[in-house]
């Protein structure tokens, strides 16, 4: 069976402990790769590796190390049926998906980002007839960088390439779960000529060599994107190290929508920002509210909308769902419908494992479940599934509805859909979210800032607020 490797130093290597652990495809159920186990002493060879490499990556222009990126980006594209076969397999997203979103973004990000810092500009502070202060923005050093599995190489990209372009060496892990594309990524590395040391990919459990990332003293900022419990555990670890912290977690987002939207639109953009990715996407819906007038309207076309969609394995042209994750993700989904019915639900359709025909027979497939009749502050309301389950729910004014939407301890995204310009306006400016889309979904500029509030994480992605974080600034003051 093959074994997938770490990538140290310019180098494709195994783990020291000569360990490894299975690596499922989600769609067949079956073990298809080993993926090394690796621990401390791995990142140990990484940091070393990576601190080697500082000092001629962070004083290099940045038109070579741009240049260097963009052939980063250029690999990944020429690479791109690899790649989004891999992302399909590893994850069990239907190839669609991964072809059209999961690769072209992790193209863009490492372009946009080569580009970005030709940009960046840092600050000046003129104090008449005293000085001038100006601001440096110094590269951290090297920086960990640890990523999920719902989104794999595009999330895993999304913090590399800043990090990079910044004049860190990075220390990046990707999710056990689903780490075939960063495995793939070091080898178009090595081809666009990056430096050894420069980028060290590790492979392995979030408890052994997540945690020795987060403790080693020379790994100086942490990127983290995944679930609130663990970013709660890395802030725990890091904070006594002073250590700089980005954390994107979990989410538990609103789809408020007004009788006065544009129906159609809003229902097959819905039905997207619903169970794209198997629901599986930190930005989903899961909490639709609808204004009472078009409630029954929308459930009735909703449903039936949801009931047609064909769940299958990832490489069926027709699959508008694929496999969830893995079989404790799946059952985890599975578990939170029945506790909805216990809480009073009623599935108005889906609810249930998916079986197809071998040799798909084990993998993991739910039908996209909706279920309403639920009061907004029961457990299915307030915790985050992630998976292919919605509620529904209608509401009278605007103030109920902004206090159900704000009613749990998360924070990331928020969906409006209206026609009224000044509701959205009044709406936007009170959801408690780092994100607020009106009349669209996932719509991304990849300059703007990405990130939530309250339990959803600290600090943001995206444009001048990654480049910020991956650099530290240092004030300079002079006399005039
Ligand atoms: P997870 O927290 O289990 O794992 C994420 C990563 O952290 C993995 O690489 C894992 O190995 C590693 N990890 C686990 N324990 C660790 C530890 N103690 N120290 C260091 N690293 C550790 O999350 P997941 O199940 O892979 O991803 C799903 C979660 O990610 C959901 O909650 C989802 O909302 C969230 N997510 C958030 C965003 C966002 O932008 N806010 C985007 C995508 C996913």
């Amino acid at each position: 069976m093959e074994k997938i490797q770490n990538f140290i130093n310019g180098a494709y290597c195994p783990p020291t402990n000569g360990q490894y652990i299975d690596n499922v495809e989600p769609a067949t159920g079956q073990v298809y790769c080993l993926i090394p186990n690796s621990d401390d002493r791995d990142v140990e060879l990484a940091v070393q590796a990576a601190d080697a490499a500082f000092p001629a990556w962070s004083a290099m222009s940045i038109e070579e190390r741009g240049a260097v990126m963009m052939r980063v980006s250029k690999g990944i594209e020429a690479r791109m049926d690899e790649f989004v076969a891999a992302e399909s397999r590893d994850n069990g997203k239907p190839v669609s998906l991964a072809a059209h979103v999961d690769i072209p973004r992790a193209v863009s990000n490492f372009h946009f980002f080569a580009t970005a810092i030709e940009h960046f500009a840092s600050e000046s502070h003129n104090m008449v007839g005293e000085g001038i202060n100006y601001t440096l923005r110094k590269p951290i050093g090297i920086v960990g960088c640890i990523s999920p599995w719902n989104l794999p190489l595009y999330l895993f990209s999304w913090k590399i390439a800043p990090a990079l372009a910044a004049g860190n060496c990075v220390v990046a892990k990707p999710s056990e779960i689903t780490p075939y594309t960063a495995y793939l990524l070091g080898q178009v590395c090595k081809d666009a000529g990056m430096p050894d040391g420069v980028l060290n990919i590790l492979h392995g459990l979030g408890g052994s060599v997540g945690d020795a990332m987060v403790k080693h003293p020379k790994i100086k900022a942490i990127s983290f994107t995944g679930g609130t419990k663990t970013g709660e555990y890395i802030a725990r670890t890091a904070a006594p190290m002073f250590k700089k912290l980005s954390l994107e977690l979990g989410g538990k987002n609103p789809n408020i929508i007004f009788a006065d939207c544009d129906f159609d639109d809003m229902l097959s953009t819905t039905l997207r920002s619903s169970f794209a990715n198997q629901g599986q996407i930190c930005l989903c819906g899961s909490r639709i509210f609808v204004e009472r007038p078009i409630y029954e309207k929308f459930k009735a076309a909703f449903v039936e909308k949801v009931s047609k969609t064909v769940v299958s394995f990832p490489q069926d042209p027709a699959a508008r769902m694929g496999a969830l994750v893995s079989k404790p993700h799946m059952e985890k989904v599975l578990s939170y419908i029945e506790l909805a019915k216990e809480e009073g639900g009623t599935v108005l359709t889906g609810g249930e494992r998916v079986i197809l025909p071998a040799p798909y027979h084990e993998g993991y497939y739910v039908r996209p479940t909706v279920i309403e009749g639920l009061a907004y502050d029961c457990r299915t309301n307030q915790e985050e599934i992630f998976g292919p389950v919605v509620t529904i729910m209608p509401f009278d004014t605007e103030d109920e509805v902004l206090m159900m939407a704000n009613s749990t301890e998360y924070g990331l995204a928020a969906t409006l859909w209206t026609s009224d310009l000044k509701r959205a306006h009044r709406m936007a400016d009170q959801i408690e979210s780092g994100i607020v889309w009106v009349n669209a979904w996932l719509v991304r500029d990849l300059r703007t800032p990405f990130g939530g509030v309250k339990s959803s994480g600290v600090g943001r992605e995206g444009g001048w607020e990654a480049l910020r974080f991956f650099t530290e600034p240092k004030n300079v003051f002079i006399k005039y």
